[in-house]
């Protein structure tokens, strides 16, 4: 069984039914009625070709060795022992879902949040904790250099007529086209050398048209130590050029301004009823590379401020957790338990490593994990075989999602969509999922027995 059905889960399922043997059966658990996890509610829906994923990953789903049981959340329905007493291995996929935090004074006014809901929102996760249609801010500044801080910058500025044809939320939509920011800042606590932007995503925001990219040459400045641990990374030569490109470019004449900001640390977030400014200390990098405080301090206004420091991953009942990596501890993807290694625990993606590294990482994880199993699980004999999960989710009470009542939702937002001339128009509550999934349909086809595994989609 595997616990998510985010890529890394279903990445998973595929190189389980392909590599661990013929007879090899997954079950793919997920919290959400939704399958697929951050590539419907991470992946930014201007992203048309990540998105496209989606295809391969319902092939995963669809495959008849493969059952998606969705609405089932792990630590609340079924427990770490239902699991390990069904299945001959279980596989951890659940994600880092918690973003970090700062830490400083203001965080909690209003206009302050963290990226991820933020993503949430405009994705239309049905979790999305912070009401964004509130945040009205000419300016905003985003803190971390991270892809991430991309893409909040972008859907912010792009030009409103290229939102319609992505599958952004319905929310989410009515909101930015009435709302614009004139002025977006991207605010890094370390110099340009650390930035953690990939080169695509760079150039990607560089292309919006109507938007003026703003570096100041200063802080654009390199330090010896920076030229040492540059050597190492040749990926940082062509990101270094683009930012001082801009730093050089004529500025264009619009009123909608991307600015980037290097080495400033974020001291505290003002505002006496909301956010009005963010107070930052200059840093400058020491000869071991490591940033101090230059003791002067800078203020950018904006009416909201996002945090985009990446995330880290939640406790579940029962399961090993490290609160220093906010992980799940493990040897090459085999849970560390307290007494060793664990006998059939195994777990990939960011809750093995962390929020690094993107959707396709996962597949070689997946890979290695598929050959793990198959090298050291052997399926346990048949004898007194506790009823299957779906029984005893039934008994107790549980709407299981399975992938024929996800086909329902799905055609339920696609039919949804085309109405109003878009891909599709998600839906925001697990109330109205779940009644969707519910709807009788005599196309659907009922689940039918397992049969051996398909073509591998990879
Ligand atoms: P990230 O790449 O880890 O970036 C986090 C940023 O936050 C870093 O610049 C970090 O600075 C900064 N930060 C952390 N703590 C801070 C603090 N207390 N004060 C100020 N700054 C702080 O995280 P992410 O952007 O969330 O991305 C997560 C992963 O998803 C990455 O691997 C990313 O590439 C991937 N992703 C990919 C795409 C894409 O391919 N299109 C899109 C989105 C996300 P320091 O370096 O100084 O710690």
């Amino acid at each position: 069984v595997i616990v998510g059905a985010g890529p890394a889960g279903l990445y998973a399922a595929d190189a389980l039914t392909y590599q661990a043997g013929p007879n090899a059966e997954v079950d793919v658990l997920d919290r959400l009625p939704t399958p697929f996890g951050l590539l419907r509610y991470g992946v930014a829906p201007d992203h048309f070709k990540m998105k496209s994923l989606e295809k391969v990953m319902q092939r995963i789903i669809d495959r008849p060795s493969v059952r998606f049981l969705g609405n089932v959340a792990l630590g609340t329905d079924v427990t770490r022992a239902d699991l390990l007493e069904r299945y001959d291995a279980v596989i951890y996929a659940y994600g880092a879902p918690l973003a970090r935090r700062l830490n400083i004074a203001g965080e909690e006014l209003p206009g302050s949040a963290a990226a991820s809901d933020f993503v949430a929102w405009y994705n239309g996760h049905p979790e999305c904790s912070v009401d964004f249609g509130g945040f009205v801010a000419s300016s905003v500044a985003i803190i971390g250099m991270g892809n991430v801080a991309l893409d909040v910058a972008r859907i912010l500025l792009m030009q409103r007529d290229k939102l319609p044809v992505t599958d952004i939320a319905d929310r989410a939509l009515r909101h930015l086209v009435e709302h614009r920011p004139t002025d977006v800042y991207i605010v890094g606590r370390r110099g340009v050398a650390q930035a953690r932007f990939t080169l695509k995503e760079l150039r990607e925001i560089g292309d919006l048209e109507d938007v003026a990219i703003i570096v100041d040459p200063d802080e654009l400045a390199v330090s010896e130590i920076d030229v040492h641990e540059l050597a190492g990374k040749p990926d940082m030569a062509p990101i270094l050029q683009t930012f001082h490109g801009w730093a050089k470019a004529p500025r264009k004449a619009t009123p909608h301004r991307l600015h980037f900001r290097f080495l400033l640390e974020p001291e505290r977030i003002q505002g006496t009823s909301r956010v009005e400014a963010i107070r930052l200390q200059r840093m400058t990098g020491d000869s071991r590379g490591v940033t101090r405080g230059t003791g002067e301090y800078v203020e950018i206004r904006s009416g909201a401020v996002i945090r985009s420091l990446g995330q880290t991953g939640r406790m579940l009942p029962d399961i090993p957790f490290d609160p220093k990596t906010g992980t799940v501890p493990n040897v090459q993807g085999r849970v560390a338990g307290r007494h060793g290694p664990a006998a059939k625990e195994f777990v990939t993606g960011w809750a093995r490593r962390g929020s690094t590294g993107v959707i396709g990482n996962t597949r070689g994880d997946a890979a290695e994990l598929a050959e793990l199993i198959r090298t050291t699980i052997r399926s346990e004999p048949e004898g007194a075989a506790p009823p299957d999960l779906i029984e005893l989710l039934a008994a107790r009470g549980v709407q299981v999602v399975t992938a024929e009542c996800w086909s329902r939702i799905d055609r339920r937002e696609r039919d949804m969509g085309k109405e109003l001339g878009r891909p599709r128009v998600k839906l925001e509550s697990v109330g109205e999922m779940l009644s969707a999934a519910r709807a009788v349909d005599s196309t659907t086809r009922p689940p039918g027995p397992r049969t051996a595994p398909q073509e591998n989609l990879s």
